[in-house]
């Protein structure tokens, strides 16, 4: 079917996209998985190409480009090549750069965004605790008020890019007795004294993502690092979880369409019984179901798409785009595997890696459950 939410604007942007893809990351990607990150070379590459600043205003450095459509497809594009490069990039210029936009003020704007989008100060969101990531009010770290100063102690756990994070925008809990209103936003440069990393975590899957512990060590700030409102943490990040959802979910279609497409290409090169493979009844019905799924899935997809870029996006819409899709997903990447036979299980093969690395969209930028959860209290339950 054909998507009728792009104009040849974004085709142009996904071209160009493509090509910065083709010359300065694919034939490098294998080494990102090798050293479980993506290097710095990456981030500066995308920055003079204008890819991290589509959220940024140009007077910050930014594209301003003020259309929600081509962060999608900056993200489809992305999660094409690996579910990882997807999801880091969302991190920094999807889902982080929009606070220090929408909450900062002139001062930071100026000292922060032009290094954001030149990709020179790298972006995280530090949100979940090793306590617990699904209960965000119940959060334990702390800043406590010192004379002129915060002084921050506590850690997050599995940090996306939080290994080489230079800025991470850290939900602390300010207020102990208001749970959910004593929550503030930080922005913590990796350089404040007492900040420190553990070790990349070993993941299942994703391998060209960095993903850390963060730790805080009576780290002193000011209220120059204070983003948004003092207490006002909570409601900032509920503003901003629908763009974080529609972004999860745009990049699971994107990745498991590219992924069907490459195994319904081996399903007609590989033979057995002297026929290909996807001959067989049973391909050729599933190959149509899969199609079909990701078809139906992407056009309720396109409508959130519009939806979030008349600022009409609800928080129930994008819970439901952020389940739907990462289950359609994961369904589509284990017939993918099933159909490679025993090459699906190994990890020189594509479609190994990505049913691996699709495995965590069910969990993170809040769970499956939470997502049923929010929609169920949307029906009066
Ligand atoms: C690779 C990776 C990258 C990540 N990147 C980031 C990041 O950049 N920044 C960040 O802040 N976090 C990040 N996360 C954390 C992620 O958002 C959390 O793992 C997620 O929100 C779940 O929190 P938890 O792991 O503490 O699980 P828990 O909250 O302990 O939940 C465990 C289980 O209980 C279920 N559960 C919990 N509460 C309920 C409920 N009320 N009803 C029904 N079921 C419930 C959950 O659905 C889950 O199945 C990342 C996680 C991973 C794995």
């Amino acid at each position: 079917m054909n998507r009728e939410i792009y104009d040849e604007d974004h085709e142009a942007f996904r071209a160009s996209v493509r090509e910065f893809l083709e010359r300065s990351v694919i034939p490098d990607v294998e080494a990102y998985a090798e050293k479980k990150g993506i290097p710095r070379e990456f981030w500066l590459e995308a920055g003079k190409q204008g890819f991290l600043g589509l959220e940024i205003p140009e007077e910050y450095g930014g594209a301003g480009a003020g259309d929600y459509r081509f962060n999608a497809v900056m993200g489809e594009e992305l999660s094409k090549v690996n579910a990882a490069l997807g999801s880091c990039w969302g991190i920094h210029a999807d889902i982080t750069a929009p606070y220090l936009v929408q909450l900062g003020t002139e001062e930071q704007k100026q000292r922060w965004l032009p290094g954001v989008a030149a990709g020179e100060i790298l972006l995280a969101i530090g949100m979940t605790e090793p306590s617990g990531g699904s209960d965000l009010a119940a959060l334990k770290t702390t800043a406590v008020r010192d004379g002129d100063e915060w002084v921050i102690n506590g850690s997050k756990t599995f940090i996306t890019n939080g290994y080489s994070a230079d800025l991470v925008i850290t939900a602390v809990r300010t207020s102990p007795e208001k749970k959910a209103r004593g929550i503030t936003l930080f922005a913590i440069p990796a350089t404040a004294e007492g900040f420190s990393r553990g070790r990349k975590l070993d993941k299942v899957g994703q391998d060209e993502s960095d993903t850390a512990e963060l730790f805080f060590e009576n780290v002193r700030l000011g209220d120059d690092h204070v983003v948004g409102e003092v207490d006002g943490g909570f409601i900032h990040m509920m503003q901003k979880l629908p763009q974080e959802r529609l972004g999860c979910a745009i990049s699971n279609i994107a990745h498991a369409q590219q992924i069907l497409v490459e195994t319904l290409q081996y399903t007609k090169d590989r033979k057995a019984f002297g026929q290909s493979i996807g001959q067989f009844q049973h391909s050729k019905f599933l190959l149509a179901e899969l199609f079909t799924k990701i078809e139906v899935s992407q056009a309720f997809l396109d409508q959130c798409v519009v939806a979030h870029g008349k600022g009409e996006l609800t928080p129930v819409d994008a819970a439901k785009a952020k389940w739907w899709t990462s289950e359609i997903q994961n369904d589509v990447l284990d017939h993918c595997v099933q159909l490679h036979g025993g090459y699906g299980f190994m990890n020189e093969y594509r479609v190994a890696r990505a049913w691996r690395d699709a495995r965590v969209s069910k969990i993170w930028a809040g769970s499956n459950e939470i997502m049923k959860e929010l929609i169920g209290r949307d029906l009066g339950l």
